[in-house]
């Protein structure tokens, strides 16, 4: 691939930028569940504008720009504030969800290491929690040992007991897990954790933005942030259900202590001090400042808002799948993830991958997952008012597809080119 010689306008590179995005999804139809996430015209408003005077700035060293600074510690605290952190909590803002929760890893590793001596540490997971995780212990040389889920899909806390060990350096729970969308037994597993002296990681990326909002709207929620002992770190994405462009994430430790075991200090380079929070070297200023603009811009009242819209959109997707022969909805968290499975009592059973085949013509996207196979949906307010077509298409894709099959097995949640 020849790299051109000459340049060209800019509206000539903006019109083909604008071409090429014709076979993306159609997310802002509210055709797409997950991936993209939509808060409405103003909150699009207030991240672009914020993200316009933040395009160029660095927040790799807050002396040079310490807005940078303060952007990421009122983000910090006040997402302490949602989870009931401590006031001792403390915590960086990252990439994504796949950053903090590599960060968790190596501040287990490193906390097991310096405080208990553990030099081949051990990780104790569910097998709903998040592929990231093992993504972790591949990069920071730690085992993984995974444990089956229970018959609702939540982890099963006595399997995970019998994989804890003396070399186990974390264990961890999802709110919610991103697979069905429920809520693991995090009292539970905090305490296993505790009879180890490991740490105890919940993985909020899915659930950081709408679970407390979920529970100041009254719905039932197990206990699962910082007010459960023995939670030494919360991952929670803004750029999922925080309604921020992608690109930010944020990482909460119990208390700084705990926080040091994932930064790194280095003084012995000839280009100076280096000291670095987290897995980045440069790091934008652009989703730092777009989200502290949404969330100022939203307050706790505007969250509220979307996510009433939110559970609405999700309890009215549940009882739809749940009136059409053939599919049903899998362990059900009763928040903003759903599973949707083919249903074994109905013969012939419906394959659920020719089903997403032929959502997907008519412009509806799913993760296509499993085992089992189940079309995913991440339920936001980007779904609202379109859910009555949903599920009138859903009706007739169901009987279009009835009988036949699909050879395309694959699942994908994330790809690599
Ligand atoms: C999205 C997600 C992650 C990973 O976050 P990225 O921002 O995609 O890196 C981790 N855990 C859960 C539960 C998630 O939903």
């Amino acid at each position: 691939m020849a790299f051109a010689r000459q340049g060209r306008s800019v509206d000539a590179v903006i019109a083909e930028l604008e071409g090429k995005r014709q076979a993306d999804v159609k997310w802002s139809e509210g055709r797409t569940f997950g991936m993209v996430y939509n808060g409405g015209p103003s909150v699009h408003e207030v991240a672009e504008r914020a993200a316009r005077l933040y395009l160029h700035e660095n927040a790799l060293n807050t002396k040079a720009f310490p807005s940078l600074g303060q952007i990421q510690s009122e983000v910090v605290g006040w997402t302490a504030d949602l989870l009931h952190g401590p006031d001792s909590v403390a915590g960086f803002l990252t990439s994504g969800g796949t950053e903090s929760i590599l960060c968790a890893v190596l501040a287990a590793r490193e906390r097991a290491a310096a405080e208990r001596g553990i030099t081949e540490g051990e990780i104790v997971l569910p097998e709903s929690a998040h592929a990231a995780f093992h993504k972790g212990a591949h990069l920071f040389g730690l085992k993984v040992r995974k444990t089956a889920v229970q018959a609702d899909w939540t982890a099963d806390v006595d399997a995970m007991a019998r994989e804890v060990g003396p070399n186990t350096v974390l264990l961890v729970g999802s709110a919610p897990q991103y697979p069905q969308g429920v809520v693991d037994p995090i009292p539970a597993i905090a305490e296993l954790a505790a009879s180890v002296d490991a740490n105890c990681h919940v993985d909020a990326c899915m659930g950081g933005f709408v679970l407390p909002f979920v529970e100041m709207l009254g719905r039932d929620l197990p206990p699962w942030d910082f007010r459960v002992e023995g939670v030494h770190s919360i991952s929670a994405d803004l750029h999922k259900l925080g309604y921020a462009p992608k690109g930010v994430s944020v990482i909460l430790h119990r208390h700084k202590a705990l926080r040091k075991y994932q930064t790194f200090v280095f003084d012995g380079w000839l280009g100076g001090f280096y000291a670095s929070p987290s897995l980045q070297g440069t790091r934008s200023g652009l989703p730092m400042a777009a989200a502290w603009a949404v969330m100022q811009h939203l307050g706790v009242e505007g969250y509220l808002e979307l996510t009433r819209q939110t559970l609405e959109n999700a309890d009215r997707m549940r009882e739809g799948i749940a009136a059409i022969e053939g599919v049903r909805v899998l362990g059900d968290g009763g928040y903003h993830l759903i599973a949707m499975a083919a249903d074994p009592a109905v013969e012939p059973a419906i394959d659920i991958f020719a089903l997403g085949d032929a959502l997907l013509r008519r412009g509806w996207f799913h993760d296509r997952q499993g085992p089992p196979d189940t079309l995913h949906s991440t339920v936001s307010n980007s779904n609202t008012g379109v859910i009555e077509e949903y599920l009138a298409d859903l009706a007739v894709c169901v009987e279009e597809v009835r009988g036949q099959r699909t050879d395309d097995r694959s699942t994908n949640y994330a790809t690599l080119e």
